[in-house]
């Protein structure tokens, strides 16, 4: 009898909710669509006829191809050749069949400073996984070329090294030889998974020996103090939070909130332009990591533990190899969080000066704010004898402090990074 009421309450409920038209399962947690970083599909996802390489630099031009791995090369050369002064290339490491792991380092004319953060995007660790591999070095190009004309580029490349990495698997990428990312897959040349094959913090070890490509990304980290990164992958439009390994009702994270607000200035940016990204997985567009799924010797939680160093993985195209001619289109609506995220550096990071921060710029002017971060004011060390000018991270104005003026009112500011400038001096301040 008990048993019957019980059921006949199930059912009622069941009909209440149904007269309101709701579909019965949509009240309980829909589970999430299987993540293909964990399970990768057997099947390649993508025809033949979409895949269109180039194979000379020049006909990387409209970036509607994917480069054959000799105009990668020659691109990242190109543009040290080009631009000395603002970059410079660099060499992680080679891969198992000898292929180079390259990353540009940018740094713009007050490289000198010591108190530059440094910063670092890398992509396409799982070889098949390449929209990242042509939007890194699309970022590289945009960076260099609008350095000097446009000040949100300018701002940055003088405020922090960014280290770009655009191929961290090109064994991967090209596994059926230099001239085309047809038949690309996500394992390395050994066929081990190189995202799970980082030592792991919490314990687990991984399946197979630690690959060259990830002892050279490993030094790569060991010799820098990289303060905040992001790894580029496919499969998924989602960007995934640490950590991995818990889900966050085991282990939340210490920056969630900060994880959070980051994940979703860029999920926001990106659908100003494009209002169906980032929906395949969560409505939000972000999630943390283990909450999708639980993964042990990634590494994202290897740098996120072991190298101060906030990481998040980054799914960004549902398609792991594009038709490359959707290739500008992914740009179009990711270009800009790209760049905002990497200005997200200072919501977060103060060099050691426990007051303000030292001037950026010549040494005839030197220019300090403090507090620094702010809340509704900040003051000028030492009041300046020509105006200065308040831009926030897009380079629009938002003030001007007149000459002699040491009080900055910030109150009709919303919170984040701004650039203060006075003749050739800059200083970054920080709006909490
Ligand atoms: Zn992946």
């Amino acid at each position: 009898m008990h048993q019957f009421f019980n059921d006949m309450k199930y059912i009622k409920y069941i009909l209440v909710v149904s007269l309101f038209g709701v579909h019965f399962p949509v009240l309980f947690a829909q589970p999430l669509k299987p993540r293909p970083d964990a399970f990768p599909p057997v099947a390649e996802n993508y025809g033949a006829k979409a895949v269109q390489m180039a194979a000379t630099v020049e006909e990387m031009s409209g970036w509607d191809r994917y480069p054959t791995y000799e105009t990668y090369v020659a691109m990242m050369q190109g543009w040290a050749e080009q631009y000395p002064t603002l970059c410079r290339l660099d060499t992680i490491g080679t891969s198992v069949n000898g292929r180079l792991i390259l990353c540009m380092i940018i740094k713009g004319e007050e490289s000198s400073q010591s108190q530059r953060p440094e910063f670092f995007y890398s992509s396409t660790m799982h070889g098949d996984e390449v929209t990242g591999y042509v939007m890194m070095l699309r970022l590289i190009d945009t960076l260099l070329s609008g350095y000097g004309s446009n000040q949100q580029y300018t701002d940055l490349i003088n405020s922090v090294d960014i280290y770009i990495n655009p191929l961290a698997n090109p064994d991967g990428t090209y596994r059926r030889g230099n001239s085309t990312v047809q038949g690309s897959v996500r394992y390395n040349a050994n066929n081990v998974d190189l995202n799970r094959n980082y030592p792991d913090p919490f314990g687990t070890a991984p399946l197979n020996p630690q690959q060259q490509e990830n002892t050279a990304m490993i030094d790569y980290f060991t010799n820098h103090h990289f303060r905040l990164s992001a790894n580029l992958h496919g499969g998924s439009e989602v960007m995934n939070y640490p950590w991995d390994s818990f889900t966050s009702r085991q282990r939340p994270h210490p920056d969630r909130d900060w994880w959070i607000e980051v994940s979703r200035r860029f999920v926001d940016t990106s659908r100003m332009y494009s209002r169906s990204c980032f929906r395949d997985v969560t409505t939000e567009g972000y999630i943390e990591g283990g909450d999708w799924y639980v993964i042990s010797n990634g590494r994202q939680d290897y740098v996120n533990y072991y190298h101060d160093c906030r990481e998040m993985t980054m799914e960004i195209s549902s398609v792991k190899t594009l038709s490359s001619d959707q290739l500008p289109a992914y740009w179009r609506f990711l270009q800009h969080s790209f760049v905002n995220y990497i200005g997200e550096i200072f919501t977060f990071y103060t060099p050691d000066d426990p007051v303000g921060i030292d001037a950026v710029g010549s040494k005839a002017i030197t220019m300090q704010v403090f507090p620094n971060p702010a809340g509704d004011r900040a003051f000028l060390r030492e009041p300046m004898s020509m105006e200065s000018v308040l831009y926030d991270m897009k380079g629009m104005e938002v003030q001007r402090i007149p000459a002699g003026q040491k009080v900055i009112d910030l109150t009709t500011l919303p919170s984040g990074l701004y650039l203060l400038r006075c003749g050739t001096a800059t200083t970054k301040l920080i709006r909490q």
